[in-house]
């Protein structure tokens, strides 16, 4: 007799600890991994939740132990593995079965998915989740994407394995189709914006100041009690102070100097670029791992041209530190409203009247961007759901006039010190162009009129005009 309520393929990280969350919440879960011997150990690992987990060898096996119509988690690796997966499957399924891509999908990939098992009586969601291996094992925050009516018939199950926000669970139904993985791409290209910023904040600190790791994660562990309090700042200043155990030093002086990427940040950066939507502070955050990936160019540009200059060796006061402090939440205010304008273009173009208020909700616990940032979003959004750019949402308004100066000011005196900002940099120059009245595109369009006959439009006169270049333009 079947005995699971939900079954789930995939036993690497993501997926062992969901499975166990599920399990614990008192579902019966069967669960099936590509290599056998992964579900013999995780199996055995259970413990006490062993009694809510069917260990399955085979795909048939694992598909006749769910109860019908069965919901099935996918937590592949992302790409190809989930359609051999889907493919797979198949075969033992039954009309009404849903399938739920958990991975890191390309969301262009789920409408694919979607459109392919459309008439085939199966059901396809695409399902972003975000928290890590623990936040799969005690509450992730869960981005779902799909048929509504087929959400709904999970909805129990997620809502009880998602994190909870003073008690108000973090997964929601944000749109048909791509939606879910769409959102879950753009918390991911925030969520680099938000690394690079806080590593350039960093940086300033290391090589400007000559502070040590301690010192500098003292710092952040003091910001973490204020505005930028946040998942992301938290383990920052726990980083910084933990000891290698093998040298003993900090460990962050340990670690090689490139950045990995798993490509959802590069897809958020492309998508804007696609819509034509500014999103440079994730932009600039994703070209900075691509740069420091290549080190040992970057060590020979740095015996070219030198290094920048030795740190002062100084002590920052408290000025300096408040310039920091203010200057990351003016760079974290612009990465999250182009993330967001984002959003609200894919949303016009998708059709997915994606809610962003929800969105904001949803991210307050559970995922990696988790802050108390995100509960004043949250709160703006709702008293201003039609607003056209965070920047001009009255709270962030006089949050940026509050900040941006000192954004200007370290922008300015890590770039006279030779120090790489750029994601910082993007930030404000993204800041300067939204709220520059007249923008120097006269020029542009002169240039392409000039070259390409391009034709502009004048400040005194309807219709398309051209300049007097004659004829050697
Ligand atoms: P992982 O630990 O590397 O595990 C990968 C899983 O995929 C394993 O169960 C593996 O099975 C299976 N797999 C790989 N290729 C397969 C194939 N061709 N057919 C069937 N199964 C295959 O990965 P993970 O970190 O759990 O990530 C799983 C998904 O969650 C990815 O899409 C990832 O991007 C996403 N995600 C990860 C995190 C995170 O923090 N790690 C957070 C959010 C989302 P075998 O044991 O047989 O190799």
């Amino acid at each position: 007799m079947s005995k699971a309520e939900i079954g789930l393929i995939g036993l690497g990280v993501m997926g062992a600890n969901l499975a166990l969350n599920i399990a614990e919440k008192g579902y019966p879960v069967a669960v099936f991994n590509r290599t056998a011997s992964r579900t013999g150990t995780f199996f055995e690992n259970a413990g006490d939740l062993r009694e809510n987990v069917v260990p399955c060898a085979t795909l048939e096996e694992f598909v006749a132990q769910i109860k019908p119509p069965r919901p099935i988690i996918l937590m592949v690796q992302a790409g190809k593995a989930v359609d051999e997966q889907i493919e797979g499957l198949r075969d033992f399924l039954s009309a009404g079965d849903i399938i739920i891509d958990a991975g890191n999908a390309n969301f262009r990939d789920t409408i694919r998915r979607f459109d392919e098992l459309e008439n085939s009586g199966l059901t396809f969601i695409g399902m972003g989740v975000s928290g890590g291996e623990e936040g799969a094992r005690h509450g992730p925050s869960i981005m779902v994407g799909g048929e509504k009516q087929a959400y709904e018939r999970v909805e129990s199950v997620l809502k009880s394995i998602a994190a909870k926000f003073e008690g108000e669970p973090c997964c929601a139904w944000l749109g048909h189709g791509g939606a879910g993985h769409f959102v879950k791409t753009i918390h991911n290209g925030i969520e680099y914006a938000d690394m690079q910023m806080i590593a350039e904040i960093y940086g300033i600190l290391r090589d400007g100041f000559g502070m040590g790791a301690k010192d500098i994660g003292g710092i952040f562990a003091k910001w973490n009690e204020g505005r930028l309090n946040s998942y992301l700042v938290e383990i920052t200043a726990a980083v910084l102070e933990a000891d290698d155990p093998m040298s003993g030093d900090p460990i962050v002086d340990r670690i090689l100097d490139r950045a990995g990427q798993k490509g959802t940040g590069r897809w958020s950066a492309i998508e804007a670029q696609m819509m034509g939507v500014p999103a440079t502070a994730i932009e600039s955050a994703v070209a900075a791992r691509s740069i420091s990936a290549d080190r040992e160019l970057r060590l020979l540009a740095s015996k070219t041209y030198g290094s920048a200059p030795a740190p002062t060796n100084t002590k920052p006061d408290a000025s300096v530190i408040q310039d920091l402090e203010l200057a990351l939440f003016a760079g974290k205010i612009a990465a999250y409203a182009q993330g967001f304008a984002v959003m609200d273009q894919a949303s016009d173009e998708f059709q997915w009247n994606l809610p962003m208020p929800t969105i904001a909700r949803i991210w307050r616990a559970g995922c990696i961007i988790r802050s108390q940032f995100l509960g004043t979003l949250a709160r703006s959004f709702e008293a201003d759901p039609d607003a056209e750019n965070l920047l001009l949402i009255n709270d962030f308004v006089s949050m940026m006039e509050e900040a941006h100066p000192a954004l200007r000011r370290v922008v300015a005196q890590a770039a006279l010190a030779g120090l790489p900002v750029p994601a910082l940099s993007a930030a404000l120059g993204y800041f300067d162009a939204f709220r520059q009245a007249r923008s120097t595109a006269n020029l542009i369009q002169a240039q392409r009129d000039y070259f390409g006959a391009h034709g502009f439009e004048r400040i005194d006169e309807g219709g398309e005009h051209h300049g007097p270049w004659g004829s050697g333009a």
